[in-house]
């Protein structure tokens, strides 16, 4: 970026849609570079908007193509649709991935939709570090939904809910999915489960299994209970559906104070995520800084004990704040 002008530029154009600006910067929060700090604080008074719905589930259930679908469907209704694809296992970003895919290439002329890609750089959890600034990024250019889709298994799965005001566990038949997601702690995140490919055998069942399962997790009075929608995605069908349960759950967040909790609960992850973040970078020390050696080497030698060591690394951390 050459200068805070440009940047403010920058910053006003991706506010109001533009994505050639939009796609900037987002690398620009990717890359975590000198601008990361001035762009946040100039979006900060726009969030608070957008309606986060997370899709997660095993490779294959149809995570893309029910993304696709929603975006078709929340376009329907008047919406304009961000969509984040998160892919640990990917180191490209910037759209290569999802450009690929012919399933959003319906959507990729609209320029009311916006979709990228980012890697997650082996981010604890799979989700990329950069994911809420990118959805701070996308929230502040007015889109009323944005979906985040992970590409991935595991702990990327789970990791989708701490984004997401409304998360949806997909599910198909045949996969052995519910006993996988019950294991992967996958069914306590769910706000909607969806059950796709209902137009292969086993449906049914896997809506058994998941209706067994569901009751099974532990939720109080009064917690939202997560309906069950069947979806056959590449036809379309049940989708007008989802989005209507997926509704009733943004209503209910609203209503139960619950979408208030999600939302400082995510900040206060968030902040405390970066400071830690700080904290590790900055103790790490500067080129030339021995700190840290000299005090593993006394560590190791039992001279002083590693929470001593810590101790001292951390005031020295603080202390550097420029
Ligand atoms: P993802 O890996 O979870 O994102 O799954 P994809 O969206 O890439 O879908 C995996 C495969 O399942 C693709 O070949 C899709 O065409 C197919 N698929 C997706 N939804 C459905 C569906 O509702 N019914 C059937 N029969 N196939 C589907």
């Amino acid at each position: 970026m050459a200068d805070a002008g440009g940047l403010e530029r920058v910053i006003e154009r991706g506010r109001a849609g533009d994505p050639r600006a939009l796609a900037r910067l987002i690398s620009l929060v990717e890359n975590g570079t000198g601008e990361l700090r001035p762009i946040m604080k100039a979006l900060a008074p726009h969030t608070g908007r957008a309606r986060v719905v997370g899709l997660t589930g095993a490779p294959g259930v149809g995570k893309s193509t029910v993304t696709a679908a929603l975006v078709a469907a929340y376009r329907e209704r008047g919406l304009r649709v961000g969509v984040l694809a998160v892919d640990p296992t990917s180191p490209f970003t910037g759209g290569a991935l999802l450009g690929d895919r012919v399933r959003m290439q319906d959507h990729a002329t609209d320029p009311e939709v916006f979709i990228r890609s980012m890697a997650s750089r082996g981010h604890l959890g799979g989700l990329s570090r950069a994911t809420p600034q990118a959805l701070r990024v996308l929230d502040a250019a007015g889109f009323g939904v944005v979906l985040v889709e992970t590409v991935g298994v595991g702990q990327a799965e789970v990791a989708v809910a701490s984004v997401a005001d409304t998360t949806l566990v997909i599910a198909a038949p045949g996969m052995g999915d519910a006993v996988q997601a019950a294991k992967a702690g996958i069914l306590e995140i769910a706000d909607v489960f969806v059950v796709n490919k209902s137009d292969k055998p086993g449906a049914q069942e896997t809506v058994r299994d998941l209706r067994t399962m569901a009751g099974m997790a532990r939720r109080g009075e009064g917690d939202w209970k997560p309906p069950i929608v069947t979806t056959a995605a590449v036809r379309g069908e049940g989708i007008a559906e989802l989005v209507r349960r997926s509704g009733e759950h943004w209503a209910w967040l609203d209503s139960s104070g619950e979408r208030e909790v999600r939302r400082r609960a995510r900040a206060r992850e968030e902040i405390s995520a970066i400071a830690v973040a700080e904290l590790r970078e900055r103790a790490g020390g500067l080129p030339g800084d021995t700190r840290l050696d000299v005090l593993a080497g006394k560590v190791a030698d039992g001279e002083i004990d590693p929470f001593a060591a810590a101790d001292e690394i951390v005031a020295a951390a603080v202390a550097a704040r420029g």
